[in-house]
């Protein structure tokens, strides 16, 4: 079941009516490319239905997060960054500059990485 939160862009997305480059997907979730990427693999990992970040995740959630790290891995496989290594990151609020509120992973990798802080 889809929920489409009206003002959300990647609901838009999740529904088609805004473009974007997509990467893979399964019941639950999908992936598309960041729009301004900051490493040669830069996807985002969002779950299909309406979740605003990592603190409105619920235990009747598990389901949803579990396919999110099951698509999170086959793209890491097919980007060719399982091996090498990557990030996955989700932000949450103005200190970590989080500006969609639709709960997404960042998949981040294809380059050696600083430190984060
Ligand atoms: P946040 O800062 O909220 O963790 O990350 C939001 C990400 O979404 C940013 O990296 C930004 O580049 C990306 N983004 C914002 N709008 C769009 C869009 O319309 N399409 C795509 N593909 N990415 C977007
Ligand atoms: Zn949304």
């Amino acid at each position: 079941m889809t929920s489409v939160e009206d003002g959300c862009i990647f609901c838009h997305i999740v529904s088609g009516s805004i473009p974007a480059t997509i990467s893979g997907e399964n019941e639950m979730a999908l992936a598309f490319r960041d729009i301004n990427p900051i490493a040669p693999v830069h996807i985002l990992i969002i779950p299909k239905s309406h979740l605003e970040n990592a603190m409105a995740i619920r235990p009747e959630d598990c389901a949803v997060i579990a396919k999110m790290f099951e698509l999170a891995q086959s793209i890491a496989k097919r980007e060719s960054v399982s091996e090498t290594g990557f990030r996955l990151v989700m932000n949450v609020g103005d200190d970590a500059a989080n500006s969609v509120g639709h709960l997404h992973m960042h998949l981040i990798g294809g380059k050696r990485l600083g430190l984060m802080g």
